[in-house]
């Protein structure tokens, strides 16, 4: 059999097996909602089930490395069997991100739209509901999300929660992170010299504005609105100067980099023995 054949099969199989297993590990502990955590912290709780998949998918990459092409080995019906429900959420997942790429937004106030050149929209008749400071504070809001293409974060998290489907934890952390990123993009505008209650007035403009909720792919003034209540109330409160003691991205990425390697390495050496052969055998 063609040995990258082999491996996309064994990848789907065995990477959508560790999504699902830590899906349900994760929603069978789910605790109650946890709006207030940092936006980094919720990011990485975010993409931290894919870890799992990702180092199968390493070791998987490390025994092919490791084997002739085509590989002796053939794989059996079950296989085929067991891996289809976890193609065919992949294939939702890709659909579904592609659709709201495709999708136009519906009456946007102020927000952030392009996944790659991200540019601030504004519509004429919001802004003649908006005083100067209040404009600017909608304005650095969105600034924030500019700096971090916060569009394309979202698309991305949007696309690993899909393929966590149909677990409701997944879901629940999407929508703690995107509270999180309003926060953090508040306080980012705040820490530039904005003023809370100015950004708090905006925000309730842009809800009156927002008859429809939007669609597509867009970092908006308005953000998640299940949280809506509680951010302007934070935002008439003092700035909470408190620090983000998450490690960094970059620290993130050097261990996750260190332990696909490892994982890499583990399946040159033992993949066949320990892993791909005995699963073909079982087929
Ligand atoms: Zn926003």
């Amino acid at each position: 059999m063609e040995r990258e054949s082999l491996l996309t099969v064994l990848t789907i199989l065995l990477g959508g097996m560790a999504l699902q297993v830590i899906g349900a590990a994760l929603s069978a502990r789910l605790r109650a909602k946890r709006f207030c955590e940092p936006e980094r912290l919720a990011w990485f709780r975010l993409l931290r089930p894919l870890i799992p998949a990702l180092l199968v998918a390493a070791c998987l990459c490390g025994w092919a490395l490791s084997q002739p092409d085509p590989v002796p080995d053939r794989v059996g019906p079950l296989v085929f069997i067991v891996g289809a429900p976890f193609g065919l959420i992949g294939v939702r997942a890709i659909l579904r991100a592609g659709w709201s790429l495709l999708r136009r937004p519906e009456r946007l106030g102020i927000a952030t739209i392009g996944l790659i050149q991200p540019q601030i929209i504004v519509a004429p008749e919001l802004v003649r509901c908006l005083d100067d400071r209040a404009f600017r504070a909608a304005l650095a809001h969105e600034r924030a999300h500019v700096r971090h293409r916060d569009p394309l974060r979202i698309w991305v998290a949007q696309f690993v929660t899909d393929l966590q489907w149909p677990w409701s934890s997944a879901q629940r952390r999407f929508e703690t992170w995107l509270a999180a990123l309003e926060h953090a993009r508040d306080d980012e505008a705040r820490a530039g010299g904005i003023d809370g209650a100015d950004l708090a007035a905006a925000l309730v403009a842009s809800i009156r504005f927002h008859r429809d909720s939007i669609a597509g792919v867009c970092a908006s003034l308005i953000g998640n609105r299940s949280a809506l209540e509680e951010r302007v109330a934070r935002l008439l409160q003092p700035l909470d100067p408190s620090r983000d003691n998450t490690p960094t991205t970059l620290q993130v990425a050097v261990l996750l980099t260190l332990a696909l390697v490892t994982a890499l390495a583990l399946g040159a050496l033992y993949g066949e023995r320990l892993v791909v052969g005995p699963l073909l055998a079982v087929s």
